[in-house]
């Protein structure tokens, strides 16, 4: 792929980049460095154009948002709780699948006598989940280990993301209520997709057949 000016790619260690890899090899993108062995946090590429920059998962809109990269891939969990709409989301990669779920003990607690507590990094997503249903809890915010509140009284419920349900059973916990599925979408910065259009859809394009490919 020619591209005619610079890209920056913001992707997170771990599942999304083993899973965007594939993709974006496809594009002719290939990173000269593994990032698990690494510890450079900016990767050069197969494409000269072309540079990863390596950070957590949940930080991916705020360095697209800001511009600090062109472009990324971020789940949709991590989407709805950046909320509003600084960036474009023009591709659903279909990686990193999984459900964001409420679970707890077998049979939901009874509603009513008090408030019930829910632990939870997906904060927003979680309130408006419960929201919507009219029901009124409080929201514990955790940042991991989450199958652990109920177990110790921290908390009646989780809202969590949930692929085999193996986590949750190991834990005697089970999948109560389906919030939304998730997988991980690649995300443009709006000034990026007006003054590098041309780049832009050039690598959208491709990443596009390659999704469409690997269905096929
Ligand atoms: P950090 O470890 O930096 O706090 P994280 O735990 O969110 O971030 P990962 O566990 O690699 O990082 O998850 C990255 C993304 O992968 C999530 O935002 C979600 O979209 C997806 N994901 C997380 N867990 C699963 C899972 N069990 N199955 C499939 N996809 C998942
Ligand atoms: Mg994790």
């Amino acid at each position: 792929m020619n591209l005619n000016v610079p890209l920056t790619i913001a992707l997170s260690k771990g599942r999304i980049f083993d899973q965007a890899l594939p993709l974006l090899a496809h594009a002719g993108i290939e990173p000269r460095d593994d990032p698990e062995t690494s510890r450079k946090l900016i990767l050069e590429t197969s494409n000269p154009r072309v540079k990863f920059v390596i950070i957590r998962a949940s930080d991916v809109p705020t360095y697209v948002e800001y511009g600090a990269a062109d472009l990324g891939v971020a789940g949709k969990d991590v989407l709805l709780e950046h909320g509003g709409d600084g960036l474009y989301e023009p591709l659903d990669l279909g990686i990193a699948r999984c459900r964001l779920m409420v679970a707890g003990r077998p049979g939901m607690p009874e509603p009513g006598t008090r408030r019930l507590r829910v632990a939870t990094k997906y904060v927003r997503s979680a309130e408006r989940h419960f929201a919507a249903k009219g029901q009124q809890v409080e929201i514990i915010k955790l940042y991991g280990s989450m199958e652990l509140a109920p177990l110790v009284g921290l908390a009646d419920l989780i809202v969590d993301l949930v692929e085999s349900g193996n986590t949750l059973k190991a834990n005697g916990l089970v999948p109560l209520e389906h919030i939304a599925d998730i997988s991980s979408r690649l995300v443009v910065n709006k000034a990026a997709w007006k003054m590098k259009h041309e780049a832009v859809t050039a690598l959208l394009e491709a990443l596009r057949a390659a999704v469409s490919e690997r269905g096929a």
